[in-house]
């Protein structure tokens, strides 16, 4: 499964709720998560493989996790900056203020309800991804000035491949 990079329309898309757990499901979160292993990555978003839907991948601190139509229910008032890429923009690493803490809802493969309370890393990653089903990507949250040496460095470093 190849993983899409910008300016891919799926990026931008609002994506869809998840509302039946089908073999197309498993089989997409599946072959998203050999795609997320393959490139070392801490977090893939169903819009990053090409479809516009509510399902992401964290594998991020020796945790594991599909989940399905997640939701920030609780953001913490502390942010903190730091840096971060993204597999569909490979190259740039700029740094994005996040809340360190968040409180993130969502399903598993098996339609089981999943809390996970987060804090630093995890918590960004979350962040990161959940922005993913709102069409919202990284260099989104930078000045003008850093967006732009981001997407510069993105397509120098598109050009070598
Ligand atoms: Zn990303």
């Amino acid at each position: 499964m190849e993983i899409v990079t910008y300016p891919h329309p799926t990026l931008r898309q609002q994506c869809e709720e998840i509302t039946n757990i089908d073999d197309e499901i498993v089989q997409m979160a599946d072959a998203m998560t050999e795609a997320l292993f393959r490139e070392e990555g801490l977090g893939l978003a169903a819009p990053q493989v090409g479809k516009p839907l509510r399902l992401i991948i964290v594998n991020v601190e020796e945790e594991f996790h599909v989940l399905l139509n997640p939701e920030i229910v609780e953001k913490g008032d502390r942010t903190e900056l730091k840096e971060e890429g993204c597999l569909s923009i490979p190259g740039p690493h700029e740094e994005v203020s996040r809340a360190l803490n968040v409180v993130v809802r969502g399903i598993d493969l098996k339609g089981n309800e999943v809390k996970l309370e987060r804090e630093g890393t995890p918590a960004r990653v979350l962040q990161h991804e959940i922005d993913h089903l709102e069409g919202t990507l990284f260099i989104d949250h930078l000045s003008e000035t850093a967006r732009s040496m981001a997407l510069k460095e993105y397509r120098k470093e598109k050009a070598k491949h």
